[in-house]
């Protein structure tokens, strides 16, 4: 039996994609050495190949879209297929159709994904640019990740991933490396009304009242989300601090694995040194095939958190032999960090607490403070 067609009923016969029978394993021909570069995949079909197509954080131009199809339509079976990491696919292009397609794509601004132990191209989400529950520039880290590490060899694949907020629709968790925004909050008692509403509003139930009505925030149960923040009628809820949490060691395949943290609230500025560390750390420890979360299961996550945080006075190393991981403040921490001042520019707690006495939303005071 065939699978059934996505495309909705009524739709033109010569849009609909095939979609083929099951057919038993079969063994598929070495890629020839001179396509052996990356983004270019053997189907199960002789002198078949899939190409995947560079589209960091997912964000295509109508251009490229236009050039996608055509170059489907020219070189391919006219089929595209989007991968979960945002990433399109020409299907079925015979090998002699393959020096035609690439030079097409370049010459329209799009280049080959890769594949095999290198970094991936970087995945996310909008984040504070378009989404309103955005607490960081995801978008705009991605784009800067990708230009600076796609395509560095690793021992194995290796992917990245950034997150606007603690929803982490992009599952960044689930990356080899994962950055998720977040804020944590603070109550300001001489503004506060105790209302109550902040305390409805928080799915976590981290919101308690004292005594008298004032607010208390759980640091354990809080996963910085900022709805409260928003919920706040007179601004008494403070973003104090805007950063991210840093996942190492995700992946899916058949033994699928979540990242660990650790590192929590770095400045944006610190992302792109947090890569560079993680990949040199990975390198030096990691065997030919291994996954970073296999060596993390060999050799714990301590070394890495440490040399993650190394030299730096604003980003928290997570280390199990000092404070759990959902602890507030380590040992010698005084809960307070640089935010803007660190020199992020992206997003400011200050902006962000400005932007709820205002009545904006927190992205858009963020939006502001990189205008
Ligand atoms: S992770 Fe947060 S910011 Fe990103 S799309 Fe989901 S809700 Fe929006
Ligand atoms: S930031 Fe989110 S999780 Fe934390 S207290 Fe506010 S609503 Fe609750
Ligand atoms: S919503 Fe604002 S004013 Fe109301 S209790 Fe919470 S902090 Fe106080």
């Amino acid at each position: 039996m065939t699978g059934a067609a996505p495309w909705p009923a009524g739709a033109p016969a010569a849009a609909a994609p095939s979609t083929g029978r099951a057919a038993a394993p079969r063994r598929t021909a070495p890629l020839p050495a001179d396509l052996k570069t990356g983004g270019i995949v053997p189907q199960r079909e002789p002198d078949r190949f899939t190409v995947r197509v560079r589209t960091p954080m997912g964000r295509l131009l109508p251009a490229h879209l236009r050039a996608l199809a055509d170059c489907a339509e020219r070189f391919g079976s006219g089929e595209l297929h989007l991968t979960v990491r945002q990433t399109p696919e020409i299907l079925d292009v015979p090998r002699a159709a393959l020096p035609g397609l690439l030079a097409t794509l370049a010459a329209s601004g799009l280049g080959r994904a890769a594949a095999g132990p290198v970094v991936r191209a970087v995945s996310g989400c909008s984040g504070c640019q378009v989404t309103p529950n955005g607490l960081v520039d995801s978008l705009g880290l991605g784009l800067e990740a990708d230009a600076r590490f796609f395509g560095r060899p690793c021992p194995s694949k290796f992917k990245l991933t950034f997150a606007g907020c603690p929803t982490d629709c992009v599952r960044a968790k689930g990356a080899d490396l994962g950055f998720v925004g977040r804020v944590e909050v603070e109550v300001d008692p001489e503004r506060c009304e105790r209302c109550g509403l902040c305390s409805d509003t928080c799915r976590e139930g981290a919101i308690t009242a004292d005594t008298t009505g004032l607010p208390v925030v759980d640091p354990q149960a809080c996963v910085g989300c900022a709805h409260c923040v928003r919920a706040c009628p007179v601004g008494a809820l403070e973003a104090a601090r805007t950063g991210l949490d840093v996942y190492a060691g995700g992946k899916h395949g058949r033994h699928p694995r979540s990242g660990e943290r650790i590192a929590t609230m770095i400045t944006e500025d610190r992302a792109l040194e947090t890569i560079e560390r993680t990949l040199a750390w990975y390198r030096r420890h990691g065997s030919s095939g291994e996954r970073l979360g296999t060596v993390l299961d060999r050799l714990g996550t301590e070394d890495l958190a440490a040399t993650v945080a190394e030299d730096t006075d604003n980003g928290r190393c997570i280390s199990a032999q000092t404070w759990s991981q959902n602890d507030a403040s380590p040992p010698g921490y005084d809960g307070r960090g640089r935010g803007k001042d660190a020199g992020s520019g992206r997003s400011s707690a200050t902006d962000a607490t400005e932007g709820a006495a205002s009545g904006r939303p927190v992205r858009a005071a963020a939006a502001k403070a990189s205008s």
